[in-house]
Parts: C-alpha cells; sequence; structure tokens
C-alpha cells in the first residue's frame, strides 16, 4: 500500500522520528502548528485508518504513547493539545490514523477551528440523548 506514514513507521523515510516501541512510533509533524517546533505525531506501525479500526491492544499502546509525548512536550512548552482526527469531513488527510500532540506557548497564535454552540431544544437533546445510547450499545 502506498501510505507516507507505512513508509515513515518502516523507516524507509524521514528522520525525525523521536520514539517508537512494539506497537508505536511519534515523528515530528513536517508542518508544526507552532513555530516553536515540537509538533509531534503519534501512529500504530500497522495501518489502521481510523480510531475505531485499530484494535484495544494496539489503541492502549497508542495512547501510552501519546501521554509520553504529551509529558516532554509539557516541560518543552507550557501545555499540550492532542487532536485527532476521523474522515475526511473531520480534516483528516492522511488516512493512517495518527494523534497529533501539539506543544503550546504563553502568547503563540496557533489557530484551531473552535466551533460555535448551539442550542438544543429539550425535545431534540431527548431524541439525541436516546439515540447515542442506543448507538453505544448497538
Ligand atoms: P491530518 O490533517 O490528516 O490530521 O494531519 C496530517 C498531518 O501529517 C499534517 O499535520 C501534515 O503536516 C503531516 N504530514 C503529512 N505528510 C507528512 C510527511 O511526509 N512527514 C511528516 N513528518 N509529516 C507529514
Ligand atoms: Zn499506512
Amino acid at each position: 500500500m502506498d501510505c507516507i506514514f507505512c513508509k515513515i513507521a518502516k523507516g524507509e523515510i524521514d528522520h525525525n522520528r523521536v520514539y517508537e516501541d512494539e506497537h508505536t512510533v511519534a515523528f515530528l509533524d513536517v508542518n508544526p502548528a507552532v513555530h516553536q517546533g515540537g509538533h509531534t505525531l503519534v501512529i500504530p506501525k500497522k495501518h489502521y485508518e481510523l480510531i475505531t479500526d485499530v484494535p484495544e491492544e494496539e489503541l492502549g499502546a497508542l495512547l501510552s504513547t501519546v501521554k509520553r509525548v504529551s509529558k516532554a512536550l509539557m516541560k518543552f512548552g507550557h501545555g499540550v493539545n492532542v487532536v485527532q482526527n476521523n474522515g475526511k469531513v473531520a480534516g483528516q488527510v492522511v488516512p493512517h490514523i495518527h494523534f497529533h500532540v501539539i506543544p503550546r506557548f504563553e502568547g503563540d497564535e496557533v489557530k484551531f477551528c473552535y466551533w460555535d454552540v448551539h442550542k438544543l431544544d429539550k425535545e431534540k437533546m431527548d431524541e439525541v440523548h436516546e439515540k447515542i445510547k442506543s448507538l453505544l450499545n448497538e
């Protein structure tokens, strides 16, 4: 499969790897969100597209690496955002699941697309409440 992150996981390209273990690799994003750098991507070595595709054991390993990287980046900067996009509509560009771990600095001008909030009437809120609960039990 012609996947850029599979090639990075195999060590075929990219030299900015910062961490590796049995299941995961962490490397610097080529286009960091902060001018200070340090924006890190955490991926599974095996190719999965979405968070929902990853087996529990590997997901646990991924989160453990996200925590490890976050701990380092909290010392590199002053805070951290963890961002994970699933599907084109959610902003996913590379179809190999990845967590962005982005160090934050006082006064940085990182732009996230924050959402406008919506007020749902009680009927709609109850309907959605029931729907999500039933989807969680499927
Ligand atoms: P997405 O929008 O899919 O959540 O994020 C994909 C990320 O992968 C982007 O932040 C982009 O800069 C990064 N990226 C894409 N291609 C490469 C690459 O070849 N090397 C590295 N290090 N990062 C990449
Ligand atoms: Zn891949």
